[in-house]
């Protein structure tokens, strides 16, 4: 049977419910949105809920990690349909400030993130990772939950988040949690909406492609020359750009040193028109 989930949209009534579960001896997981949720978000909030007996869910479209000329305006929202499908999955809360009660007159403090935000996607967006780790600064000390769940498919920011909360002592255990692909392995993605039909058949040729990349560096081919495939089967197919396909250490993001033993990661952004898709898969 489907219920509703309770919003709540000030930082008071949040801690006021968290509170209330907390004094009943309850655990509380946090997996944060910015909404248009699909089987891939659902997914970690299904893993959060084993892991915790509440879940809270945040909905956030953070203008803090977009830049002037990037989708902010035209990013998918559909907070009626998001709220159903918490609803069907037992979402305990959903925490879905907006921009005045996350960011209020007169804000004027951000975190800048370094190490593993260092390259990749701050190459082609230098202001990302210091509006993703400055909301869930703020989102982790707001909800204050044991756990936040976050998806591999955002490969990079899980590390930084990871060291984010080492770094700043922030007493919460971060969860990764894999990839959700459609049949065809494309990594689901709010943005893939955005997709024309023929983009769409050509898009999970990223995944593809940086599967075969990881697949030939375990089996001992040299980094840079897989990546280099990668790059130009993505190509290729029809892609309009490449922005990186990078095999890297899986742990700290640094460039990838064959024969250590440690686990690698390929990771990619490539661009279908004005989308732009990123990706990555173990090596
Ligand atoms: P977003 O709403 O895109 O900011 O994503 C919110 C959370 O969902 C992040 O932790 C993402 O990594 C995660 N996520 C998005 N797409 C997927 C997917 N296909 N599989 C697993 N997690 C995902």
């Amino acid at each position: 049977m489907t219920g509703s989930v309770p919003v709540v949209r000030t930082v008071s009534g949040l801690r006021a419910a968290v509170k209330a579960w907390r004094a009943a001896g309850e655990s509380v997981a946090l997996v944060p949105t910015m909404g248009a949720l699909h089987e891939g978000h659902l997914t970690l909030v299904r893993l959060a809920k084993e892991k915790c007996a509440r879940v809270v869910v945040s909905i956030f479209v953070n203008p803090a990690q977009f830049a002037p000329h990037e989708d902010f305006d035209r990013y998918p929202r559909d907070e009626a349909g998001d709220l159903a499908k918490l609803a069907d999955i037992g979402c305990d809360l959903v925490w879905g400030p907006d921009r005045g009660e996350m960011y209020p007159e007169g804000f004027a403090t951000r975190i800048v993130p370094g190490g593993a935000a260092e390259g990749l996607e701050s190459d082609f967006r230098p202001h990302f990772f210091g509006g993703v780790a400055t909301v869930c600064c703020k989102l982790f000390t707001q909800v204050l939950p044991d756990i936040a769940v976050f998806g591999e498919k955002d490969y990079q920011q899980l590390c930084v988040v990871r060291r984010l909360v080492r770094d700043l002592d922030l007493p919460l255990e971060i969860v990764g949690a894999p990839t959700v692909r459609e049949a065809d392995g494309l990594a689901m993605s709010s943005r893939n909406a955005y997709l024309t039909p023929e983009q769409r058949r050509i898009a999970p040729t990223l995944h593809k492609a940086i599967a075969n990349a990881a697949a030939a560096v375990s089996s001992g081919a040299a980094p840079e020359a897989a990546a280099m495939e990668a790059r130009g089967q993505i190509l290729a197919a029809g892609f309009d750009k490449v922005d990186y396909v990078e095999v890297r250490d899986a742990g700290t993001l640094a460039p990838a040193t064959t024969g250590t033993g440690r686990p690698l990661r390929v990771l990619a952004a490539a661009c279908l028109g004005k989308t732009r898709l990123i990706d990555n898969i173990a090596a």
